[in-house]
């Protein structure tokens, strides 16, 4: 189906009416952040990114794109794997403690504006906290329900690689409804797939036409154009082998003279899951409170065991957290844990590049 640029925002509208809080990309401090959308004209149109080792810039684009750009510092993660979670919270009483208040339910979400390498990230954080033996009732509760619009990549970040990983630049599944933008001179629509019944009962209420074979053709071109243009590229043949076998390779070392251990990596990736948890009270010593926070395997506390911390070096901590995220997440949850959305790249301070790194250990020219 083909809806016209013009009739997108009736997209909206069914969704808000259905009791969804749409959530999607808008210009926030300076980069592009998912946020609550009220209307299209929330969305950064009409502006594009520019990516690199540590570096991002918003720069105008000379048309009126709504999805002229990738991906930003923040992720979907950030709903339904939230960075502070209260797990309980008690005030005291005459005969100790009582618990005050339980969680509260979350939204009804609809996420609009989903990257193909994002819905393999979902899926990944699936497999993570609801498929495997433990599952994880916070994110099960935000989960249930999302409705999702995926939107196809029509141009590729500089630092983006999901072509290498198989995540993209086009969505095969993992969407309730998926939107490619066809834009030109004379044409401004929307390519339309329908991926789940709560999709095409949305898009009944939006105006919209059949797909002509030309339009078909274009999402192909498209597609193709993008994957040509991809940042970045990395070789996953026998990756997990590889790191298997050079866990004493000198590049470890080499990468952790340059390695500030911020966190920065784990905290935009959009698959990292690692957490703890932390009691507060407050000053009168009448409220306490459990959080759970995200953490990283970048600092020091996260290994820190009775007597010390087990990774108390940079290059054990760069080691374990690459190793793990393309070779132990295999053996854990049958995957590769990076979706080559970039991020990790982009927001580094100082530019450590995963694909470089895998390059250096299997013995191949960097930049
Ligand atoms: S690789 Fe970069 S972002 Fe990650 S911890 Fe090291 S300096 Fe920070
Ligand atoms: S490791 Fe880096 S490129 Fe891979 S999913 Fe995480 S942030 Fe994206």
């Amino acid at each position: 189906m083909v809806v016209a640029r013009g009739d997108l925002q009736q997209l909206l509208d069914a969704l808000t009416a259905q009791g969804y809080q749409v959530l999607g990309p808008r210009v926030r401090d300076g980069a592009i952040q998912y946020d609550e959308l009220s209307s299209l004209a929330d969305l950064p149109i009409g502006w594009t990114d520019r990516q690199d080792g540590g570096f991002y810039r918003l720069e105008k684009r000379d048309d009126e794109a709504l999805f002229g750009y990738v991906v930003g510092p923040s992720s979907w993660k950030r709903f339904l794997h939230p960075p502070t979670v209260t797990l309980w919270r008690s005030r005291r009483t005459e005969e100790g403690f009582e618990l005050v208040e339980s969680p509260q339910d979350p939204p009804k979400y609809a996420f609009f504006g989903v990257r193909p390498c994002e819905l393999h990230a979902i899926s990944i954080q699936d497999r993570v906290f609801l498929q495997g033996p433990y599952v994880d009732p916070i994110y099960r509760s935000r989960r249930a329900g999302i409705f999702v619009v995926a939107v196809n990549c029509g141009q590729a970040g500089g630092t983006c690689f999901c072509t290498s990983m198989g995540t993209g630049p086009r969505a095969r599944k993992g969407f309730d409804l998926a939107l490619t933008e066809l834009l030109g001179p004379e044409r401004h629509e929307f390519v339309v797939e329908v991926g789940s019944p709560a999709g095409a009962e949305i898009l009944a209420q939006v105006a919209h036409r059949p797909a002509t074979p030309e339009d078909r053709a274009r999402v192909a071109e498209i597609e193709a154009e993008t994957s040509r243009q991809m940042g970045r590229q990395m070789e996953t043949a026998g990756l997990k082998e590889l790191l298997y076998t050079n866990l004493e390779h000198p590049r470890w070392e080499e990468v952790a003279s340059r390695c500030l251990t911020c966190a920065n990596c784990t905290m935009v990736c959009p698959t990292c899951f690692c957490t703890t948890v932390e009691d507060v009270t407050d000053l009168t010593g009448q409220e306490a409170e459990r959080r759970r926070l995200w953490d990283s395997c970048f600092t020091m506390e996260f290994s820190y065991m009775h007597g010390g911390s087990v990774r108390s070096s940079a290059r054990s901590r760069y080691r374990q957290w690459m190793t793990h995220k393309l070779a132990t997440w295999q053996d854990q949850f049958d995957v590769i844990g990076c979706v080559g959305c970039g991020r990790c790249i982009t927001w580094c301070p100082v530019g450590i590049d995963i694909t470089q790194e895998v390059a250096a250990i299997r013995g191949e020219p960097v930049t």
